[in-house]
């Protein structure tokens, strides 16, 4: 990495570099990659490149409707980083999708699979679309145009997708069953987080909710609070917070609240959790559940507990809700929940955040299982995968650990020291020669 380095680095010099309009990533994850890149004093055109994606496409994705009619709907693929090895991200179905949100998400993604040391660089895409408001039928005729829209660009060497907000296996099978047969045969590799009768893996669903529940665990140990018998409030009751939540409810915490977009449960004494039945992409833990107290999604955000999980939806702890958060820990379940206001604020009242590239990184880990068992032909037993899953999860909580006790800086900017680092020096190893 020494030759990008530079003691006299303004990485905000590095925004003068830009010779273009393409939309620029959010000022969050902008933010946090300047934080990082100043502690590691790296050379501003290092980091210039690094602030925006390697390709964007673009594509619109023509609907035959039930009745007969057509729609067009706008989708995206956002390919950031592929220094380390092939993009790799999620494709997001919902109406607030936009390019700079996949941009910014597939930087995320970069982060992320360097910090797990995955051979993956970063993707994400999406279709501007509220999945609630089309049929089964319809769904599946919208995901199989993507798929042939984008086919030329992404596959088992350039470009593996994902579910992600509103998609799921279904989502997954519709896309890989597209992509085969555009691509001439079976290519299980494509995609990941597929069912285990199209070559999924074992685990893959619950992994972002076990290694937001592995890093609490260990973020407890370091923070001297004892997981037996820990407060948590989760909110979001989807696949992300809904696996962390039974894990760590089964690991002896006392899980409290628990929310969907309509509000929150809540039991002083705890829920039972087994018993909140709601996942998938709609929860509805409210409706369904009604021997506990009801709270508003800012109320369960304020509650007086050990651990907090935001996993819903991006930027709920701005600097207004941080300042209620009353919790000893926050653990991000979501991408992107903290704006950097909020992140600085809870530096300042010394409220440790766990990041999401992180704690919610259990997610990508196993689909870098299920992408080598496709690419290998082979079958791990479900022990197998959530052994390897937590041994990469923890060797990604020592390295930030350590990063974190050397530098005397936040979770968050360890992390991205770990991440960026090793992007940089992959950079360095595929670009002396240019
Ligand atoms: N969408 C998930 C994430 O944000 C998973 C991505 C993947 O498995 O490629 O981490």
């Amino acid at each position: 990495m020494s030759s990008h380095i530079s003691s006299n680095t303004d990485s905000a010099s590095a925004l003068d570099l830009h010779h273009d309009n393409s939309p620029a990533p959010a000022e969050d994850v902008d933010d946090y990659l300047g934080r990082a890149a100043a502690l590691l004093e790296l050379d501003a055109s290092v980091v210039d490149r690094l602030r925006r994606p390697k390709r964007v496409h673009r594509v619109s994705v023509p609907l035959v409707r039930d009745d007969g009619e057509v729609d067009l709907f706008t989708g995206y693929r956002s390919q950031h980083d592929d220094a380390r090895g092939p993009f790799k991200g999620g494709i997001r179905y919902h109406p607030g999708v936009t390019e700079a949100e996949c941009i910014s998400l597939s930087m995320l993604m970069t982060w992320k699979c360097a910090l797990l040391d995955l051979p993956f660089g970063g993707g994400k895409g999406g279709i501007v679309v509220d999945p609630a408001t089309l049929s089964d039928a319809e769904l599946e005729r919208l995901t199989r145009r993507f798929a042939m829209e984008l086919s030329d660009v992404v596959g088992p060497a350039q470009d593996i997708v994902a579910p992600d907000i509103g998609t799921d296996e279904r989502t997954m099978t519709w896309f890989v069953d597209a992509y085969s047969a555009q691509y001439g045969e079976p290519t299980p590799a494509a995609v990941t987080g597929k069912p285990i009768s199209a070559g999924g893996c074992y685990g893959r669903a619950a992994a972002p909710g076990r290694s937001v529940a592995v890093t609490a665990r260990e973020a407890c140990a370091h923070e001297g609070i004892e997981l037996d018998g820990a407060t948590v409030a989760v909110q979001g009751f989807g696949n992300v917070g809904g696996n962390a939540a039974r894990l760590l409810d089964e690991w002896g915490a006392t899980v409290v609240a628990v929310s969907d977009v309509d509000g929150a449960i809540y039991d002083a004494d705890g829920l039972d959790v087994a018993a909140v039945t709601a996942s998938g992409p709609h929860p509805s833990v409210v409706a369904d559940y009604d021997e506990a107290a009801i709270l508003t999604n800012a109320e369960l955000l304020a509650l007086d507990v050990d651990i907090l999980v935001p996993a819903a939806v991006g930027d709920v702890l701005t600097a207004d809700t941080a300042l209620d958060v009353r919790a000893e820990l926050v653990v991000e379940g979501a991408n992107g929940p903290t704006t950097p206001a909020a992140d600085t604020l809870f530096e300042e009242r010394g409220i440790p955040v766990i990041p999401d590239i992180l704690a919610n990184a259990g997610g990508v880990t196993v689909s870098y299982f299920e992408w080598l068992q496709n690419r290998t032909d082979e079958r791990w037993s479900e022990s197998r995968v959530l052994e390897a899953l937590d041994g990469r999860v923890v060797d990604a909580w020592n390295a930030v650990s350590t990063e974190r006790e050397r530098r005397d800086c936040s979770w968050r900017e360890a992390a991205y020291v770990v991440a960026l680092s090793r992007v940089v020096d992959a950079h360095e190893m595929v670009e002396t020669s240019l």
